[in-house]
């Protein structure tokens, strides 16, 4: 039997927009020093606060669609209207360097990366790959959210809101479920699910 004690984990995690995500994985990332976050490219404009490279690489569509075209994303979605890629290279070379990686993507690209990996594809990130679906307890609870976070225009929350019933229904296929209700109580869930990943027989995944 193969304890996998030290196999780098691949960590995605999704959730309709205001569900806490970003909070959350904001704590993992404090707490487990060997994980980072992979930055996504995006089409959206930038929020007040956000800073490129940090939070995302913002850049233009044209330069979004030439990055499509020469295979430098190992997901890429349309969200809210925007467009969102996960830069291949960074991903993979931090996996080689024996790092977590975390991917905090929306519901389209963990379903692209998982049915990637079922079909055999992506053969080398089958080991390491976790995804975990973060709930709101309420929709109304994320209205709520969304409006206290404060950094989107209405129209985008309009957007977001009407989206986050589609997202829902793509909670079952993901292999963790983590309601984020109380937030301590939600956190000590997901560094739960990355101890018990890192201890996860590789045969089984
Ligand atoms: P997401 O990244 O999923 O869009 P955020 O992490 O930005 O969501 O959270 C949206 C807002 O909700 C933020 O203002 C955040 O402080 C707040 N929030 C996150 N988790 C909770 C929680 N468990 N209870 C109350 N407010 C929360
Ligand atoms: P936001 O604009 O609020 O930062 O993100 C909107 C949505 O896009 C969120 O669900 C977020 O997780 C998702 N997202 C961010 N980066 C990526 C990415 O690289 N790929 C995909 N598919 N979604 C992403």
């Amino acid at each position: 039997m193969t304890i996998a004690k030290d196999k780098p984990l691949l960590m995605v995690v999704s959730a309709p927009s205001g569900a806490g995500k970003t909070t959350l994985c904001d704590l993992l990332l404090k707490e487990f020093q060997h994980m980072t976050r992979s930055i996504s490219c995006t089409t959206r404009e930038k929020r007040p606060g956000e800073t490129h490279g940090r939070d995302y690489y913002f850049i233009t569509l044209q330069e979004y669609e030439k990055c499509l075209q020469r295979g430098k994303f190992l997901e890429s979605a349309v969200v809210h209207g925007h467009h969102y890629g996960t830069p291949r290279a960074p991903v993979l070379a931090a996996l080689a360097s024996g790092r977590d990686v975390l991917l905090v993507i929306d519901v389209q690209g963990a379903g692209i990366i998982r049915n990637c990996i079922k079909k055999g594809s992506h053969k080398g990130l089958k080991a390491a790959f976790a995804d975990v679906f973060i709930v709101p307890p309420s929709v109304g609870e994320l209205k709520k959210r969304l409006l206290k976070r404060g950094k989107d225009h209405p129209d985008e929350i309009r957007t977001r809101l009407k989206n986050a019933a589609r997202e829902m229904k793509a909670g079952r296929f993901f292999r963790y479920m983590v309601v984020n209700d109380r937030l301590e109580q939600a956190y000590k869930q997901l560094r739960a699910i990355v101890i018990a990943e890192h201890c996860r027989n590789v045969k089984s995944a």
